[in-house]
């Protein structure tokens, strides 16, 4: 296992790039790294931090006691028939790399969800999605070990209780669950997934008739790539709120007088909303106090232009969602974990 390491600056290991600091930092490669680590915090009495690839926290302070970095490696076969291969990956595999290989496999389900930043082991947390996917639709089993308890569980798809951008590691396992692999099922003769507008346009560009899984990795990277604010470029954390989801009754009233408003309707009966236009409409979008900012061109990503704390940042946050609801009646939930 590796050697502690002390006083650690956060801003290279988060994608907000906000300076604070972590008061200690493993890097853990194994599960027997991860119940090492476990049982250290624990001796010294300290609290313990689990990170990824850090693209999905806004850092408000300085870190105090451990913070234990997932960098388990892996991807193994566990299960194949003439249909499907069933992977499992390291938590500490890139999301990214792990996609563009299934790709290079043949193996389709994962291609809609390119160039999502972070590791595996985060992606089950808030049930990562885009493009008309979610990791939940290859997702078979979560394994993880019980912070309370040092025990090793597997919990299979169903009782990951994966919902738009939620899992049950987001709540009854919230700071209880520490990730360490997770088994994806994928398609050896996939359909692809073109639900998504922008997709189905730049496929149309590429003149793609019959598109493949490859064809629609390539053209969700070309879109994020062209759309998306570069994390090494300008500090974020992608979406800082998740798009709200609300009764048809509260949709009806809200479409009467925005007539414009985007908005998709859910088997629920529900309609999920789309945060960036709530943004946009109360004049957020290109806002700037100092270094803390909303995107130019993407009202839902808050960003840091160098200097901002993460104080500053939770501010303009906290000021953005007063001003939805007083224009809309509508409160936005945060999706970035703020430290
Ligand atoms: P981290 O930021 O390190 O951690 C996130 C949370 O999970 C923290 O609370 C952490 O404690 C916990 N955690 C991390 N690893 C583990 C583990 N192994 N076990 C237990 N807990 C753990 N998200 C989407 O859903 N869809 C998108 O399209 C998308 N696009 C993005 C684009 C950009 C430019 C950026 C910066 C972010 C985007 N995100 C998106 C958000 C982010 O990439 C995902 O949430 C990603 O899964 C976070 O992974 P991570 O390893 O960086 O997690
Ligand atoms: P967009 O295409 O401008 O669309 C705006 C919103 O409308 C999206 O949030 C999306 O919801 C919703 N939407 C659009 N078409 C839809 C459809 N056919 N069915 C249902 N909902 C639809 O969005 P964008 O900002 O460029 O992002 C593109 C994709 O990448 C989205 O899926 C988004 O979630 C994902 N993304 C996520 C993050 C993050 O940090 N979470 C960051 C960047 C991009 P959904 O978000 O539910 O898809």
């Amino acid at each position: 296992m590796n050697t502690v390491e002390t006083n650690i600056a956060l801003a290279g290991l988060t994608s907000f790039g906000i300076a604070a600091k972590a008061q200690q930092l493993m890097r853990v490669d194994s599960v027997a790294d991860v119940l090492q680590v476990l049982k250290a915090a624990e001796a010294d009495a300290v609290p313990l931090t689990v990170l990824g690839g850090g693209s999905n926290v806004l850092c408000t302070h300085d870190v105090r006691g451990m913070v234990m970095k997932i960098e388990i490696m892996g991807r193994r076969i566990v299960a194949e028939d003439d249909a499907t291969v069933t992977v499992e990956f390291g938590a500490g595999e890139s999301w990214h790399d792990v996609v563009a290989w299934t790709v290079e496999n043949g193996w389709g389900g994962l291609e809609n969800l390119a160039l999502i930043p972070g590791t595996v082991g985060a992606a089950p947390m808030q049930n990562i999605g885009a493009y008309g996917t979610e990791q939940a639709s290859c997702a078979v089993s979560v394994t993880y070990v019980d912070r309370r308890t040092h025990t090793m569980h597997t919990l299979d798809a169903d009782a990951c209780a994966f919902g738009y951008r939620e899992s049950v590691f987001k709540h009854a396992l919230r700071d209880v669950a520490i990730i360490t692999s997770v088994r994806y099922r994928l398609q050896r003769h996939p359909t692809v997934n073109t639900t998504y507008a922008d997709v189905r346009n730049e496929l149309q560009v590429r003149g793609v008739a019959a598109p493949t899984i490859r064809d629609v990795f390539d053209a969700v990277v070309a879109i994020r790539t062209r759309k998306l604010p570069d994390p090494a470029v300008i500090g974020n954390a992608g979406s800082f709120f998740k798009n709200p989801v609300v009764d048809a009754e509260t949709y009806t009233r809200l479409r009467s007088a925005n007539a414009d408003m985007p908005a998709y309707p859910q088997a629920d009966g529900t309609y999920k909303l789309a945060a960036a236009w709530l943004i946009d409409q109360c004049g957020w979008k290109g806002h700037r106090d100092g270094d803390a900012g909303v995107h130019v061109n993407q009202a839902l990503v808050l960003v840091n232009y160098g200097g901002a704390t993460g104080r500053q940042i939770l501010e303009l946050s906290k000021r953005i969602v007063a001003s939805v609801h007083d224009a809309f009646g509508v409160t936005l939930e945060r999706e970035v974990n703020v430290w």
